[in-house]
């Protein structure tokens, strides 16, 4: 039903799941870079279709609303919530009575900014593994907000600049609508403020948050991106106190890896249990497991699951 060339695409239709190379039909699961190539025909739902535009320009996209199926002569095709980011989808493709469900990124547990995912049973199971390894488990959500907002307040006490750095589209926004809903205003990079502005356009509430001018306002958190890129200084900073929020906090030694003075475990991928949970609630015959640790495969197998990693090679692979 579905092969691998350089990308993973159902093979009677030719259409390319996540493919980064343009192609004629792809379907984009959200708008994160990995996942997206500048096709002739995308297929998305209706947010990722304004990120996705916003990020490659004008495009011919088919919009596909969640649970709306779309059918292209014995293909159907319909997308599940994904609670990865706004917009973020899984595809279940139906095609001469078998099923299958490809998640793109996704977390189970809820957002703040991101419909909750909501996985359909699937004969076959086309998984993102992330955090496929059992040092992932993420603590509680309440557990890493409370976290957040004591580091947040603290350094506005000592009037510090807390400095919080998130993905550009995600988790920045996660991040802004859990502070200001605790009463916390934010002023945010520009990039991510045009991402928020799309946010918005959407219907998702950020509460109260601001572009980044010159200068730090007292009382203000700031939301910039991660350090590993390339534009996330900004000016008029003093003394500020560095927050990284990312799953990979679950891990101790993130902080200094990321150079940053605390990291916060708040993800937007599921955690090891949360990729269990999934096949639990798929109750797929066949688990091809990607982008993650070839050790989930076997760790599912041990389950009784007949799951393996989906290897990219330099030849096509049939499945
Ligand atoms: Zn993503």
């Amino acid at each position: 039903m579905f092969h691998y060339d350089r990308g993973l695409f159902l093979t009677k239709s030719r259409l390319a799941l996540d493919v980064q190379r343009r192609q004629a039909r792809g379907f984009v699961s959200h708008a994160h870079a990995d996942h997206m190539g500048r096709h002739e025909l995308a297929l998305c739902t209706p947010a990722t279709s304004v990120l996705y535009q916003h990020r490659c320009g004008r495009r011919a996209v088919l919009e596909m609303p969640y649970g709306e199926p779309t059918v292209w002569n014995d293909l159907r095709l319909t997308t599940f919530a994904a609670g990865h980011c706004l917009g973020s989808a899984m595809l279940l493709a139906e095609e001469g009575g078998t099923s299958l469900l490809y998640t793109g990124d996704f977390k189970l547990s809820p957002s703040a900014t991101a419909r909750q995912a909501d996985p359909p049973r699937a004969d076959i199971l086309i998984m993102e593994s992330t955090f496929g390894k059992p040092e992932y488990r993420l603590p509680p959500r309440d557990d890493s907000i409370d976290q957040l907002l004591a580091l947040v307040n603290q350094a506005l006490a000592a009037e510090r600049a807390p400095v919080i750095h998130a993905y550009v589209l995600g988790k920045s926004q996660e991040v802004t609508r859990i502070l200001t809903a605790a009463g916390i205003p934010v002023q945010q990079h520009p990039q991510i403020y045009e991402i928020s502005r799309l946010y918005q356009s959407c219907g998702v509430e950020l509460g109260s948050f601001h572009r980044y001018e010159r200068n730090w306002i007292p009382g203000h958190a700031v939301v910039t991106p991660p350090r590993n890129s390339k534009a996330f200084r900004l000016p008029g900073l003093p003394s500020p106190v560095s927050i990284a929020v990312t799953g990979w906090a679950a891990h101790p030694s993130t902080k200094y890896r990321l150079r940053v003075d605390h990291a916060v475990a708040l993800s937007d991928h599921a955690d090891f249990d949360e990729l269990v949970q999934l096949v639990d609630r798929v109750q797929p015959r066949e688990i091809y497991c990607t982008h993650g640790p070839e050790s989930f495969a076997d760790h599912l197998c041990g389950l009784g699951w007949n799951a393996r990693p989906l290897v990219p090679s330099p030849q096509k692979r049939l499945f």
